[in-house]
């Protein structure tokens, strides 16, 4: 518990520094990234394929920047939570098709199983997918060679008015070393990772009334989040 404390009273002050600069880095971006687009379609117009290829790679490189001040955005804390009740089955099936996705590319194989009659739980839908996409996303970037996630979803059998969601995958693990360091901000083992994924995730599941958890070995990872429900 004084690890989840230290864990978000970090992330607080990172919240706050992010939510003061990332609208400001966002306007820029967003015009240089309207420019680009002229551009690359003028260049185009004249033929000048190597200089379109230039244009590209900015566009692109641009595309990452958008995706780390996305993160920061999410870091900062949401103005407020729309908390609803709903099927936490439901939220699965929506990120499914972008999971396929992205597993497709990676060679991984994905086994959802939905576990009907579950209590409704109460959270924001939209930034509960985000917390899956981004579970989902590094259980498949750690499957260099191909494996299989699973999803299963499932209550408390103690009893309590919390249910969980877990992403099991077959990747390499995290070493001991390193597993207390995941949701750190920055921290990141991938050459073009932001190390904001799991910082954007505790920070959603700590608002949501939540926990999520992370346990390890050379076989596999599994992250389970817990979050409240309805009382059975
Ligand atoms: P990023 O994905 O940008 O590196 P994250 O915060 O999402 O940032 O993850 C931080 C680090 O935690 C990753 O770089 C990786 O080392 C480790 N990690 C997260 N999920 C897994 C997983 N399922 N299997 C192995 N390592 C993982
Ligand atoms: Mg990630």
């Amino acid at each position: 518990l004084e690890e989840q404390i230290r864990r978000s009273d970090r992330l607080k002050t990172i919240g706050q520094i992010a939510a003061g600069t990332a609208h400001e880095i966002r306007n820029p971006l967003t015009a240089i990234k309207g420019f680009m687009q002229l551009l690359n379609k003028s260049l185009n117009d004249r033929g000048m394929d190597k200089e379109q290829g230039y244009v590209g790679i900015v566009l692109s490189e641009l595309e990452r920047v958008n995706g780390l001040v996305s993160e920061f955005l999410l870091l900062s804390k949401p103005k407020e939570i729309k908390r609803d009740w709903m099927e936490i089955g439901q939220v699965v099936q929506e990120i499914m098709p972008m999971i396929q996705n992205e597993a497709i590319m990676h060679n991984v194989t994905v086994l959802y199983y939905p576990q009907p009659g579950l209590p409704p739980i109460l959270a924001d839908k939209e930034l509960l997918k985000q917390v899956f996409l981004n579970l989902g996303k590094n259980a498949i970037e750690a499957m260099g060679e191909g494996g299989t996630l699973i999803i299963r979803e499932h209550g408390d059998p103690g009893g309590s008015d919390k249910l969980a969601a877990e992403f099991i995958d077959t990747g390499p693990g995290i070493p001991p070393d390193v597993l207390d360091k995941v949701f750190d901000p920055f921290f990141t083992t991938k050459p073009q990772g932001t190390g904001l994924g799991l910082s954007v995730c505790q920070r959603i599941v700590d608002d949501l009334g939540g926990t999520i958890e992370v346990s390890s070995d050379e076989h596999g990872t599994e992250f389970t989040v817990w979050l409240p429900c309805a009382k059975t």
